[in-house]
């Protein structure tokens, strides 16, 4: 798939890639699930030398990625689990929660990305 090639930017974004190299990593530590050190990032990419750290709170605006996200998570888990798998109000929301949980993570990563990719110049 020529869109998911390796140096286009849809590669970059699903690999938590330097938006100007595409071969830098954008994070510390590789796992999604590195609580401590989830949201580490370098200062410039090791690479390029791109600078990672645009202004002071750049990456508040990653916020403004993430919550239409987890909106739409959490009301289409609320609707599969209450509809779809037929479970009670109340244990559609606990499943809701165990989505959440275990999507909260990589969802905070990728708005980050996404917002970089989307709003930092080269
Ligand atoms: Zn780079």
């Amino acid at each position: 798939m020529p869109l998911l090639r390796k140096g286009t930017p849809l590669y970059g974004i699903i690999h938590c890639k330097c938006p100007k190299c595409q071969k830098g990593e954008l994070f510390i530590h590789s796992s999604h699930y590195h609580l401590s050190g989830l949201l580490d990032m370098p200062d410039k990419c090791p690479l390029c030398g791109r600078d990672f750290q645009i202004e002071p709170g750049f990456y508040l605006g990653a916020m403004w990625v993430s919550y239409p996200v987890v909106i739409f998570l959490i009301i289409g888990s609320l609707l599969l689990a209450h509809f779809l798998l037929h479970f009670h109000l109340i244990m559609s929301f606990v499943f809701a929660g165990i989505v959440l949980l275990f999507t909260g993570p990589p969802l905070l990563r990728y708005s980050r990305v996404l917002f970089l990719y989307l709003f930092a110049e080269e």
